[in-house]
C-alpha cells in the first residue's frame, strides 16, 4: 500500500468512504505505525477477535492482547512477529496464527502483512489482513444436524461420545481402504475439580466451553472431535506418522494453556494432559479409544499438562 505523507496514516483512518469501505470487508484488517501501535482496526478484526475498535486502537500488538502464536505453540510477539519483520524488510507475508479471542480462547487466522510507504519511500506502518481459518466443523449448520440426530453436547455444541464412537469407526475402516494413519488424542482437564470448587461450576462450565472452542479451531475439517464426557474430550486426526501426531498433541496442550477463562477481574487458566497414539491396522475403535486413554494416565502421573504418546 502506497501512501502521501507522513499525516496520510491519520487521513486514511478519518477518511468515511476508506472506513466503510474495510469495515464491510468480511476480514478483519489493522493497521500499525512504526512502533507497532495500532492506529486503526476495522469490524471484521471486532468480530474476529472481540475486541471492539476503542479497545484496540493506542495498543501495542506486542501488549499481550493479540499474543499470535504458532503452529508449534510458540509465541511470537517476541521473536517471530511478521509485522516487525515487514516492518524491517518491506516484504509481503503470509501466516498461519493462532490469536486471542477476548473471550479466552484461540482463534486460528490466515495472516497477511503488508508494508505502508511514505511517497519518499519509507515504511511509515504496516498493514495485517486476517481472516477466520477455522474448520467448519463449527458451523451452525453442523450444530443443527448434530442436534437432530442426538449426537450433539449441548454445553460445548461439539459431537458427544456417541458421534465419535460412530465417526471413529468409519475412520478406521477408511484408514484399511486409503492406507491412511488416523491418531487418537485423549485429553482431560488436569485439577477440574478444584475449578469447580474454587470458583463455582458456571465457571467449570466456561472452562470446558473455552477448552472446546479452542480445540475446535485446532483441528482440520476432516478430524473429528468430540466432547467424550465430564472433562474428557477426544480428537481423532489423519496423521502421516508419529512425530506429526506428537507435533499436533503439543499444539493442543499449549493452546489450552495459553486459553483462559475471566472471573470479575480474574484471569482463570486450566491445562490438559494427553495420551496419543496411531491406530492399528486390525484394531477396534474401542481398543484404540482405551489406549490414548492410558496413555493420558502417564501424562497425569508425570505431573499433568503433558503428552504422551504411544
Ligand atoms: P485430574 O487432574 O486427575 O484429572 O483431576 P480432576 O479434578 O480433573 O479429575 P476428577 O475426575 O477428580 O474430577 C472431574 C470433575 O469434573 C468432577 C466433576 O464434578 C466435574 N465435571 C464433570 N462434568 C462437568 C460439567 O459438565 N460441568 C462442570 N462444571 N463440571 C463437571
Ligand atoms: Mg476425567
Ligand atoms: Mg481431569
Amino acid at each position: 500500500m502506497r501512501v502521501t505523507g507522513r499525516e496520510s496514516m491519520k487521513s486514511l483512518r478519518g477518511d468515511r468512504f476508506y472506513r466503510e469501505l474495510l469495515d464491510n470487508l468480511y476480514d478483519g484488517v489493522y493497521f500499525v505505525d512504526r512502533d507497532r501501535k495500532i492506529v486503526y482496526w476495522n469490524r471484521g478484526a471486532e468480530r474476529l477477535t472481540g475486541y471492539a475498535a476503542d479497545e484496540a486502537v493506542g495498543r501495542s500488538c506486542w501488549d499481550n492482547f493479540l499474543a499470535h502464536m504458532d503452529d508449534r505453540g510458540e509465541k511470537l510477539c517476541q521473536t517471530g512477529c511478521p509485522l516487525t519483520d515487514t516492518l524491517e524488510d518491506g516484504k509481503t507475508r503470509e501466516t498461519d496464527v493462532y490469536l486471542y479471542h477476548k473471550q479466552g480462547h484461540r482463534v486460528p487466522v490466515l495472516v497477511r502483512v503488508s508494508p505502508i510507504w511514505n511517497k519518499k519511500g519509507d515504511i511509515i506502518g504496516a498493514v495485517e489482513v486476517f481472516s477466520d481459518n477455522s474448520a467448519k466443523i463449527q458451523s451452525a449448520t453442523k450444530i443443527e444436524e448434530l442436534q437432530e440426530l442426538a449426537l450433539l453436547d449441548e454445553l460445548t455444541k461439539l459431537g458427544n461420545r456417541r458421534y465419535m464412537e460412530m465417526g471413529l469407526k468409519t475412520k478406521l475402516e477408511e484408514m484399511e481402504r486409503y492406507r491412511s494413519h488416523v491418531g487418537v488424542l485423549f485429553m482431560d482437564l488436569d485439577h477440574f475439580k478444584d475449578i469447580n470448587d474454587k470458583y463455582g461450576h458456571d465457571v467449570g462450565d466456561r472452562v470446558l466451553q473455552t477448552t472446546a472452542a479452542t480445540l475446535k479451531g485446532a483441528v482440520r475439517p476432516h478430524d473429528l472431535l468430540c466432547r467424550w464426557g465430564g472433562e474428557e474430550f477426544v480428537a481423532a486426526v489423519t496423521t502421516v506418522d508419529r512425530r506429526i501426531l506428537t507435533v499436533i498433541a503439543q499444539r493442543f496442550r499449549s493452546l489450552i494453556e495459553q486459553s483462559s477463562v475471566m472471573v470479575a477481574d480474574k484471569t482463570v487458566r486450566f491445562t490438559i494432559s494427553i495420551g496419543a497414539t496411531l491406530a492399528h491396522s486390525d484394531e477396534s475403535m474401542a481398543d484404540v479409544v482405551r489406549r490414548s486413554d492410558e496413555l493420558m494416565y502417564q501424562s497425569k502421573e508425570a505431573g499433568r499438562n503433558r503428552v504422551t504418546i504411544g
